[in-house]
């Protein structure tokens, strides 16, 4: 498989060099040069297939020859090694939850997939310098690259995150692991982050002292590998018509890789992009004008992203074409309000607790339910309630239990390196290193 850059002005390159890179020398993110269709044979029989044999097959025409078939099975094998059910809450609406890996979010899975594919790549060839994976987060992504990437042979990582805005449990998941992994508490918002770290990748000096990467979901080794789940999902499911599908969303990098496993063959009814009060693509799918706003803060902190890399890529699956796009995608704005009114719900009538995330896709899936009668669908439930205590126990008035996987987390100590939005003080951070 060849990737090409969405702005045009790079050569193209293979797997490998996309996932070291991260993004294209011209700053584009890259995209496939064609989209696999996966057999028939494998799509009829996906419950007498393994999730390890369908998450090979989904992957290895993207990977090619860069990874040998043994190692991309360790690889694979490694990445999906924990339950991720499709649980019923009432009749007509299921839950995919994401968040029975290492640090309770979906982004798990990506992170996990691409720290071995890095780590491969890295043993393979001699380098003299470190890669270091630079990474913006507004919560959940830290947690899952430094967990995926710790202790990784010949990787350094960096992790940018603002001050006061993510949880105890995600700022725990992201400051005390040490070694390899470094967290930088930046005093401003996740754009500020993300703006930071792309003047990073931008500034060639630097690029040229260091050896950079991202782990953002702009890089394929991330985005690719989340399709996985989309047919997990199917191979669980038991409805007449296929599923609608919605998607709690910030960076849209995890609707568009279901996007992708549709066009390879996955049967889907509908997608719903589930957004808090961050609703540029709303907006967009309503008036066709797609404008990025500074992002403003929600009690799903995950999604609080005002310009979201991913969707240029979910235009290029639709070859830039509004109408097809509509077709296949809506999407719907929820409140805070509303998101508490539905975990408080849900959590009393259907016994199931609901982490903001997951609440805000629910209401989205209730109200395109309610204008499509009779269509079932699921929630992508991407992060553990217990990452959000705050507002959980506030909404239910019980506290969530910890999981034992991550209550030891709560008495380590938090190592921080404090810094402005400046991206000197994030270079100086950088050559330290
Ligand atoms: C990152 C994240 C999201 C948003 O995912 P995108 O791929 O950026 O759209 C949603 N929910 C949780 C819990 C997350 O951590």
């Amino acid at each position: 498989m060849k990737y090409y850059s969405l702005n045009h002005q790079s050569p193209v390159t293979n797997f490998k060099e996309a996932t070291i890179k991260g993004q294209a020398p011209d700053k584009g993110l890259y995209f496939p040069e064609y989209i696999p269709q996966v057999p028939q044979a494998v799509l009829q029989n996906l419950q007498s297939l393994s999730r390890e044999e369908i998450a090979y097959t989904v992957i290895q025409p993207y990977v090619g020859d860069a990874i040998p078939e043994n190692d991309l099975h360790r690889i694979v094998t490694e990445t999906v090694n924990f339950p991720i059910p499709l649980v019923q809450i009432k009749e007509g609406v299921f839950s995919l939850e994401l968040f029975h890996g290492p640090t309770l979010a979906f982004k798990d899975i990506g992170a996990r997939f691409m720290s071995r594919c890095l780590g491969y790549f890295m043993g393979q060839q001699q380098q003299q310098k470190k890669v270091i994976v630079l990474v913006a987060t507004s919560g959940d992504t830290g947690g899952a690259v430094a967990n995926g990437f710790y202790d990784v042979e010949g990787v350094e990582v960096v992790i940018l995150y603002p001050s006061g805005k993510v949880s105890s449990i995600q700022e725990k998941q992201l400051t005390t692991l040490g070694k390899n992994i470094r967290a930088l508490e930046v005093t401003g918002t996740f754009d500020d982050c993300q703006q930071l770290v792309k003047q990073a990748f931008a500034d060639s000096a630097l690029t040229s002292d260091l050896f950079l990467t991202s782990a953002n979901s702009i890089n394929v080794a991330r985005w690719l590998p989340q399709q996985f789940y989309y047919f997990f999902a199917l191979q669980q499911w038991k409805e007449k018509e296929a599923p609608v599908i919605a998607v709690p969303s910030g960076n849209f990098g995890n609707i568009c890789a279901g996007m992708l496993a549709h066009l390879s063959g996955l049967p889907v009814k509908h997608f719903i992009a589930a957004c808090n009060a961050n609703d540029v693509v709303t907006q967009y799918l309503h008036t066709q004008q797609y404008q990025p706003r500074p992002a403003v803060a929600t009690i799903s902190n995950a999604m609080d992203v005002g310009n979201p890399s991913n969707f240029i890529r979910i235009q290029e699956l639709y070859q830039q074409q509004f109408g097809p796009l509509q077709q296949v995608l809506s999407s719907y704005c929820i409140s805070d309000d509303t998101t508490k009114q539905v975990i408080k719900e849900v959590a009393a009538t259907e016994d199931y607790l609901l982490d903001p995330h997951g609440a805000v896709a629910y209401k989205a899936l209730q109200q395109y339910q309610q204008q499509h009668a009779g269509a079932a669908g699921f929630i992508l439930e991407t992060a553990h309630p217990v990452k959000f205590p705050d507002v959980v126990e506030e909404v239910t008035g019980k506290p969530v239990p910890v999981p034992p996987s991550v209550a030891y987390l709560l008495d380590k100590e938090k190592k921080s390196k404090v810094i402005a939005v400046s991206y000197d003080a994030l270079k100086e951070a950088l050559y330290e290193i």
